[in-house]
């Protein structure tokens, strides 16, 4: 018995080189179909609603290899939840919700919550849009000083999500600003060296971001059809 949705995605894999991760967005997607690509060998799921995700998480608790990603804008009051139910939060968009998971994080790991530190990637808009969350290339250096004294967070790169709307060659370019901004931070050591994760390019652009340097790609409509 073939699942399209499986025989789709096994097609979008062969395209994805092996040092691109491909994360499973599954916001609205049952946990049935959720099951039927961890069947083929996803394991990185993205959820950008918090309570949904935890609800999927209660399901499918014995797949215990499963990596969650955080990868929606976060209200500070939801730090806490979001520490202890995501390995990776991708969506860090404002020094103030860094400091609360901050926060959370510490006390997570002394109450045995987690035991790894929260892996983070600093969401950012190299162009003006209406998506306002994001640092824009400014404001993220005023705020460098402030974030690297974060440590219980492990700063692992940058996100960003383009506008719409955008030719070709303006996806390409922006991405690859984003590309170069990472590599600045790392060389000039405001981050660890593994600060090396480009989290960028969803089923429109995936494509171009893989051109320009992404290490995460966030698939979901392509892989499971229109939401
Ligand atoms: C929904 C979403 C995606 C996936 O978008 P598709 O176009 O369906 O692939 C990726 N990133 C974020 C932040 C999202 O909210």
């Amino acid at each position: 018995m073939s699942n399209p949705i499986v025989n789709n995605l096994q097609q979008i894999q062969k395209t994805i080189p092996s040092h691109v991760r491909l994360i499973a967005v599954t916001k609205t997607v049952s946990v049935e179909m959720m099951k039927a690509v961890y069947e083929v060998g996803v394991r990185d799921f993205a959820e950008n609603k918090l309570q949904e995700a935890i609800n999927k998480q209660n399901e499918l608790r014995d797949f215990s290899d499963i990596c969650w990603h955080f990868i929606g804008h976060l209200q500070t009051n939801k730090a806490k939840k979001a520490v202890e139910s995501f390995l990776w939060i991708h969506s860090v968009d404002s020094l103030k919700l860094a400091q609360k998971l901050d926060f959370f994080s510490q006390q997570a790991l002394k109450d045995g919550i987690i035991t790894t530190l929260p892996q983070v990637c600093l969401q950012v808009k190299i162009l003006p849009d209406q998506n306002k969350y994001g640092w824009n290339i400014d404001h993220l250096y005023q705020d460098l000083s402030s974030l690297q004294k974060l440590t219980f967070l492990h700063f692992r790169g940058l996100m960003t999500i383009l506008p719409l709307g955008l030719t070709s060659a303006e996806v390409f370019s922006a991405f690859q600003e984003v590309t170069n901004l990472a590599l600045h931070l790392r060389q000039d050591n405001y981050f660890s060296s593994d600060f090396d994760q480009l989290s960028m390019g969803m089923s429109g652009d995936y494509l171009l971001a893989m051109e320009a340097g992404a290490t995460m790609i966030r698939l979901g409509t392509i892989i499971f059809g229109d939401r």
